[in-house]
């Protein structure tokens, strides 16, 4: 036990413990790394109505907004202040500067918004140079055609990582120091002398059936609504 005498290894290890303790232990952070948006619970819509084309709209993809879970899907994506933008598309292609006058936002946040929803194939844009001036207009188009796939996506990303988690709790081991709710592996458990390189006390072995039965629970929700029943 040597290791326990070298203070900065005790600090590396801390900081492992803290990321471990609000990352891999915390049963609320079950998210994909890739997405900051977490799938809610059951009942989720799998088909996703999409707004027939109309002749006197005045927003696209009417139906579709009205859907919570789409709302909270593009507020996670564009944010709080590129949310106007996001949850009124207009029909037809407009400009950046329309944008920010309609809403009446600043520029920099319409494209903020409108670069994020290209990025998600949510929107594309056209060039336009104006022979006078040179200048360059960029014309929008927004594509929530692609928002039930987007959402698919998401699901499945989601179903990987909860799947990968269980796997890490099947197969491991975990012992736990109760005073700081450190968690640790087997391996790690028995380097440090099943004593917690914190506060000294014994290293308990650990259960882990109700996390697994909560990634479960989460798994069977996700695919009977990704209809992998
Ligand atoms: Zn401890």
């Amino acid at each position: 036990m040597a290791n326990l005498q070298d203070d900065s290894r005790i600090a590396h290890v801390r900081s492992l413990r803290v990321a471990r303790l609000t990352g891999r232990f915390a049963p609320r952070s079950l998210r994909p790394r890739s997405s900051q948006w977490s799938v809610p619970r059951a009942p989720y819509p799998m088909v996703l109505r999409v707004a027939r084309p109309r002749v006197t709209r005045i927003m696209a993809f009417e139906g579709m907004l009205e859907d919570p879970v789409v709302q909270k899907y593009l507020h996670e994506l564009v944010g709080p202040k590129g949310m106007p933008v996001a949850a009124a598309p207009p029909d037809g292609e407009v400009t950046d500067e329309e944008l920010a006058e309609r809403l009446d936002l600043e520029l920099n946040d319409v494209r903020r918004a409108l670069f994020i929803l290209y990025e998600n194939d949510l929107a594309t844009y056209r060039r336009v140079r104006d022979e006078d001036s040179g200048w360059l207009t960029y014309l929008w188009t927004f594509h929530y055609e692609n928002v039930p796939a987007n959402l698919h996506d998401e699901m499945d990303r989601l179903r990987e990582a909860l799947e990968e988690r269980r796997e890490y709790e099947m197969n491991n081991e975990f012992y736990l120091c109760e005073v700081d709710s450190i968690r640790f592996e087997f391996d790690e458990a028995m380097d440090f002398g099943f004593e917690c390189p914190e506060c000294g006390s014994p290293l308990e072995a650990m259960g882990n059936d109700e996390m697994v039965e909560a990634i479960d629970e989460r798994l069977d929700a996700l695919e009977s609504e990704l209809g992998i029943v």
